[in-house]
């Protein structure tokens, strides 16, 4: 075999490797058997600017208890389906990255773009976190940024191929809650869950509501977890206060394999 033949197979070869790796992946954390593991990496997104010492001041001062009431949303949620057991969930709290994960386009993101960055992510978590022991676990990167009041951070992403998840939050112990309900929603896509609200924000019906079937459809009581807000009239969703407002309504259960 000549030299450029062996490079083709070797990378054909990386290529079935990896493809199939994401698919027994897939298989095995949706299959509900065993707990769901979960890696946090903390990541300083305000490295190069002014609130890089306040931020990695928060992060320092992150435990993994805070993180407790993700796992405990999932347990509960479970009860309504048909996943009467469920294994339970593992979430732990790894030291920081000192570098940014690959930034996603900002505007319109077409198939191949999106296909690139979810390559560089790939290539990111190989460089920057074990591979063998994290077979098999969701891996999710929490960005952390000062931010600014009004201002709405950067779109967080969850892949299911891959497990990946890149999610911004604030370091601000008083929007811990809010962070955990970005972070449960961002997990569940690289579950397999889908978004369900519009491009107001508003929840579509029937399947960004946690109880479409209930015969008043306005106003629900809590926000289906994908669609990320409590629709209370046709033109008004609010934000829920934290994950006890939240629910997983019945597509997505359908789209995680509950
Ligand atoms: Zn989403």
């Amino acid at each position: 075999m000549s030299f450029k033949k062996l490079r083709i197979f070797t990378l054909l070869l990386l290529l079935v490797l990896v493809a199939g790796t994401s698919v027994w992946e897939g298989m095995l954390v949706r299959g509900w058997l065993r707990p769901l593991e979960v890696v946090i990496y903390p990541i300083n997104g305000d490295r190069n600017n002014e609130h890089s010492d306040q931020t990695q001041a928060y992060i320092a001062s992150l435990s993994q208890s805070q993180f407790d009431e993700i796992g405990d949303f999932f347990q509960q949620q479970s009860q309504r389906y048909r996943l009467q057991q469920f294994p339970g969930m593992h979430i732990r709290l790894e030291p920081e990255i000192p570098a940014p994960p690959p930034q996603a386009d900002s505007g319109a993101r077409s198939a191949l773009s999106a296909i690139a960055w979810s390559l560089r992510l790939r290539y990111f978590a190989l460089r920057n976190t074990p591979f063998w022991q994290n077979l098999g676990r969701i891996r999710l990167f929490i960005v952390f940024h000062a931010g600014e009041q009004g201002k709405p951070l950067q779109h967080s992403l969850g892949l299911q191929k891959g497990l990946l998840g890149v999610v911004h939050v604030f370091a601000d112990r008083t929007q811990a809650a809010q962070n955990n309900i970005v972070i449960a929603h961002e997990l569940l896509h690289t579950l397999g869950a889908t978004d369900k609200y519009d491009a107001q924000g508003q929840p579509i019906f029937p399947d960004g509501f946690p109880e479409p079937d209930r015969e008043e459809r306005y106003p629900q009581h809590s926000a289906e977890i994908m669609a990320g807000r409590i629709a209370v009239r046709p033109d008004q969703a609010i934000i829920p206060a934290n994950l006890a407002a939240c629910a997983i309504g019945p597509k997505t259960a359908y789209e995680i394999n509950w």
